[in-house]
Parts: C-alpha cells; structure tokens; sequence
C-alpha cells in the first residue's frame, strides 16, 4: 500500500552548503503527503544529506533550489538513496545518528559491508546531531535502509525505530 500522495513535482535540488553542489535525489518528492506528517518535507524535521561531491553531512529543511537541469534529472535517475542510522559512540552519549547518502543503483550482497567501511573509513565528514563527529566503531550496530517514492522520512530520534538499537555504554 502506497501513501497517500500530494501533487507529484519533478525532483528537487539541495544545494550543498559546502561546495555548491547540486544534490538531486533520484525520485520526485511531493511537497507535502496529506495524512503522513512523519513523511519529510513536513517543515519539521531535518534531513541530513551527504553531498556526493565533497562528501559533508548537512541538515535540510526543505529544497533549497528549482527544479534541476534536465540531464541532472537524467544522470541521477539511476542512483539510489540509503539511509544509514546508528547511535553515536562517543561513551555515555547514544544518539540517533541518521543520515541519507546516494549510492549506484547495483544492489549486492557486499553493499552494506561496503557502505559500512566507508562510514568506518571516515568518507563521510560532517557532524552528528549532538555535536559529535560522524564515526562508528568496529562492531558497532548499523541499520541501512533503502528509501523509495514517497518514503523519505526526516531525522527522528523519537522514533521508535531507535529502541531497536538499545544502549551502547
Ligand atoms: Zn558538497
Ligand atoms: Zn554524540
């Protein structure tokens, strides 16, 4: 079963903070779905989103541009959006960390071990939400998500998705 969905616009631009760059996601996004609040943009929460150019996490509130040029539309169309959560792991701080990056769209079974040794490598740079770098240790508890139409959520940390994950001190 599909959401509800509002009017269907054509994928939409971040513009990345850090280095201007165009950050398409790879499916349209309605500006708002009626009925599903917990489904972003909804003004409300925060969508942190990892720039494939210079690899910063930063925060989003809603699209930042217009509509992208057609052949962004088209190199992004075969892209896929993950969505990486995790408690931080600083001692005595666990929180939510989640955030979204855009992958190719080939799906293996070395996916995940990949994205997490890049996440372990330090790729991505950037903040958590309580201040704490991006950084996981090695055995540490991931969950990667794939995000589809109509299922983009913004950061959450109330959501019950977390107590999945318990304590980590
Ligand atoms: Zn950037
Ligand atoms: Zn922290």
């Amino acid at each position: 079963m599909h959401p509800v969905l509002g009017p269907l616009e054509l994928p939409q631009g971040f513009e990345c903070e850090h280095c201007s760059y165009r950050i398409v996601l790879p499916f349209p996004t309605p500006k708002s779905i009626a009925g599903r609040p917990d489904w972003w943009p909804n003004e409300r929460d925060w969508l942190y989103l990892a720039c494939p150019d210079c690899k910063q996490i930063s925060a989003y509130i809603g699209f930042r541009s217009a509509a992208p040029l057609a052949s962004q539309k088209k190199a992004h169309a075969d892209e896929l959006l993950w969505r990486i959560s995790f408690r931080c792991a600083v001692e005595g701080c666990n929180t939510p960390v989640q955030f979204h990056v855009l992958a190719e769209s080939t799906v293996t079974e070395t996916t995940e071990r990949e994205l997490r040794a890049k996440l372990a490598s330090g790729y991505w740079k950037g903040v958590s939400p309580c201040g704490h770098p991006i950084a996981i240790t090695e055995n540490q508890k991931l969950v990667f998500d794939l995000i589809h139409e109509g299922r983009l959520q913004g950061y959450n940390p109330n959501h019950r998705m977390w107590n999945n994950f318990g304590s980590q001190t």
